[in-house]
């Protein structure tokens, strides 16, 4: 007779992991208690030596939720006067301050979706169906421990089946915090754009008839609301553009099943994998040509974001056949988070959209979809939001009890607890009030969840950021800045433990350089507590400031200045003829220095290429010039050269001069190239430059381990010219896999910086 004692670890709480282990144990007839505790979970398991064995073989098949980090076992003798008189699961132990992790949302799971489409079972076509192993989470957890009174469904008492389901060990609903069946849980309502309830038996069938009217109709999700259109339909969709203010930016489309994805975009089976997943992300998937859809779907774009029901809700829609493949575009005005409250919903989509479909089960916290694109054989996080967060980063090191408030576009935070770092969902662009308020949501909820007081508070170097206010007026905490292209490398290093110093190729938009010039092209000697800047981008003027980032016409003729001198004007292009009137203002700008900062920003010199190859002189959103660029590239071997470029050394760092190739561009551009060409020469040229680069860092520095960060990374194509360049000159090349490339990554890579330079102080 053996006692055996085993310790788990990891995502093991609020998953069905104490049922999964009584039933296990049940069946081989040991005896013994389950319990949760501090670190995981606690298994004391009684029997003979083999009936132990079979024991710890089912272990390994754990239910879909849960991930062990880590089983420790230790065996003893057990004379049978001690052995437990049966199998039980234990109170929790009470866990002293700590807690186990909290689980993201997911989809529904096969067997709940089973019983949703039985017309025997009790919870058929019920929209709010969930077990243990599925459904909402981190979106309705007010507190932790994960129990019912500590989420949003407090509110719903449970009725006598769904309570003994609840109590029983044997059930598949033992313990699931949400369970609730059309008796005792939350209903769906159908309201005018008022909020107004409309009387209706059917609201689902209702939605579908709405959409194929072309009718805009708002629907409560995990996260939020979306707004929904016919996908099919290019006036509504107009219609939904502009009531949003949304002119040109790609909407996501939700649709049936795989096969319906089949009629309208290109996907692989690992795209397909990723799209199935539990977690049910926006994938972004090559559009078919031609192209079934609307065309002002995803205007200007060769790719389309798609993503299959996750919720009872979308499964129930989809399964009237008569619903078409609808726009699912997050519920929010332009530039504030997205609406989780009916009442909010009401209030600020109600010119937006003419339905509501709402339900009475409230969201604790936002969370957006997220989006995510496969290349090069990766996976590329663009948006880690609903069903990816909270899980953790493991960090290489303590990080201690660290927030990091991130930048100020794409905005998460990033709180860190011991090795342990939970990055937040995407909170959005902190240029205004609504977006701000938000993130100090997330920052009381993520603090209160994970049960830690940070002892140091990490921001932007940029003073004027609302986040490095925010920060500097806090007077309990020790605050420290970090510089933007400092953090995006170390949030690299981070994912991937990396703690010796690295070459940091850190592409971005702008970044705050503590010289007064903005940042985005940069090479970093980088470590953790420190970083040399070892080479940038020539800097040019942005002409205007942040008009020049609205308008990348600007940014071609500050090039174009650059590398021709004052003398530009005469250039066979149609971009100077467009703005023939405004020429002279914009270079007198220039040359005295009137609001035209300088950067040596990457982003804004892809900016200029596409205003001079004619794709786009004004954007309506962020990098749409920069994407659109990307997409028009022509990848065959046709024309597939690069253009010159040199390397200046200075005193401190080498100027990476691109003049000669913006003239060489040019000369194409009055040759007639096509713009692919000329976009694939220019892709090719800027591979060159920083591989070209990083072998002279590394003569210097001796280092050969290569990091890559920053938002033009969400470009595939310069990704992957520019890791299989390093990786033929023997660089070990590392980019993001668990976290976004561009500011949505940026919060990690504060916290291990801003906690390892605070160990200096
Ligand atoms: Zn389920
Ligand atoms: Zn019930
Ligand atoms: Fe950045």
């Amino acid at each position: 007779m053996i006692r055996a004692e085993i310790d788990v670890s990891g995502v093991v709480q609020g998953v069905g992991f104490r049922p999964f282990v009584y039933r296990l144990a049940r069946e081989a007839a040991l005896t013994g208690t389950v319990s949760n505790t501090a670190a995981g979970v606690h298994i004391v398991a009684e029997g003979s030596e083999s009936a132990l064995a079979g024991f710890l073989a089912g272990l390994q098949s754990v239910p879909p939720l849960a991930v062990v980090h880590d089983l420790k076992i230790k065996k003893n003798p057990l004379s049978p006067a001690d052995r437990h008189q049966d199998f039980t699961i234990a109170r929790s132990v009470s866990n002293g301050g700590k807690t186990g992790p909290v689980t993201p949302d997911t989809d529904v799971c096969a067997n709940c979706l089973r019983e949703l489409f039985d017309p025997a079972d009790r919870r058929s076509l019920y929209p709010f169906i969930n077990c243990t192993d599925c459904g909402p989470r981190y979106t309705l957890i007010e507190e932790t421990p994960y129990d019912r009174p500590l989420t949003s469904m407090k509110m719903f008492g449970m009725c006598r089946q769904c309570l003994e389901e609840y109590q029983d060990p044997g059930d598949r609903r033992f313990h699931a915090q949400a369970t609730c069946c059309p008796d005792c849980g939350p209903v769906l309502t159908l309201t005018d754009n008022q909020g107004k309830a409309l009387a209706e038996n059917d609201p689902l069938a209702r939605v579908v008839s709405l959409l194929q009217a072309g009718r805009i109709v708002a629907i409560k999700g995990l996260g939020g609301f979306h707004l929904a259109v016919d996908a099919g339909n290019e006036e509504a969709i107009d219609l939904l553009r502009k009531r949003k203010g949304r002119p040109d930016k790609p909407l996501a489309v939700m649709t049936a099943d795989p096969r319906t994805i089949h009629g309208f975009a290109d996907m692989d089976p690992e795209e397909e994998t990723l799209l199935t997943d539990s977690r049910k992300p926006i994938v972004l998937l090559r559009k078919k040509n031609p192209f079934p859809l609307a065309a002002n779907v995803a205007p200007g774009n060769r790719f389309i974001g798609v993503m299959l029901p996750y919720t009872p809700i979308h499964y129930l829609l989809f399964a009237n056949r008569q619903c078409p493949t609808m726009i699912m575009t997050s519920g929010n005005l332009s530039g504030s988070p997205i609406a989780k409250a009916n009442g909010e919903a009401v209030e600020r989509l109600g010119r937006i959209a003419d339905f509501f479909l709402m339900h009475d089960r409230p969201i604790v916290t936002r969370a957006d979809d997220s989006v995510i694109r496969r290349s090069n054989g990766r996976t590329h996080i663009y948006r880690r939001a609903r069903s990816y967060v909270p899980t953790a980063v493991q960090l290489h090191d303590d990080a201690g009890s660290t927030l990091a408030l991130g930048a100020i576009l794409k905005n998460t935070i990033c709180l860190t607890r011991g090795r342990e770092a939970f990055i937040s969902q995407h909170i959005g662009n902190l240029d205004n009030c609504d977006t701000q308020g938000h993130q100090q949501e997330i920052i009381r909820h993520f603090t209160k969840l994970q049960r830690v007081t940070p002892d140091l508070l990490v921001h932007d170097l940029h003073p004027d950021y609302p986040s490095t206010r925010y920060a500097l007026q806090q007077k309990d905490c020790r605050t420290i800045g970090v510089q933007h292209h400092h953090a995006h490398a170390v949030s690299c290093m981070a994912e991937h433990r990396i703690t010796e110093p690295v070459i940091a190729i850190t592409l971005d938009g702008s970044g705050y350089g503590p010289d007064n010039t903005i940042w985005g092209g940069e090479v970093l000697l980088a470590g953790c507590d420190d970083f040399t800047r070892m080479a940038h981008l020539q800097t040019v003027p942005m002409p205007g400031g942040e008009a020049a980032v609205r308008e990348p016409w600007r940014m071609a003729v500050s090039h174009l200045y650059a590398a021709f001198g004052p003398d530009f004007s005469g250039l066979p292009l149609n971009l100077l003829r467009q703005h023939a009137k405004e020429l002279a203002t914009i270079i007198t700008m220039m040359e005295k220095g009137i609001n035209s900062p300088r950067t040596s920003s990457c982003g804004r010199l892809f900016d200029a290429v596409a205003a001079l190859l004619d794709l786009r002189y004004s954007a309506t959103y962020e990098g749409q010039a920069a994407a659109e660029l990307e997409m028009c590239t022509d990848n065959s071997d046709r024309g597939n050269t690069a253009y010159p470029y040199a390397i200046a050394e200075g005193n401190a760092a080498f100027t990476l001069d691109t003049s000669p190739m913006i003239r060489a561009l040019v000369n194409d551009v009055a040759e007639n190239i096509p713009p692919g060409i000329i976009s694939n020469r220019f892709h090719n040229s800027l591979a060159g430059l920083f591989t070209e680069t990083s072998m002279k860092v590394r003569a210097a520095s001796g280092i050969n381990t290569v990091v890559l960060s920053g938002g033009v990374f969400q470009n595939m194509i310069m990704s992957r010219r520019l890791s299989e360049l390093l990786a033929a000159q023997n660089f070990r090349v590392f980019s993001h896999i668990l976290i976004p490339a561009n500011d949505g990554g940026l919060s990690l890579g504060q916290a291990v910086a801003g906690r390892a330079m605070s160990r200096k102080l």
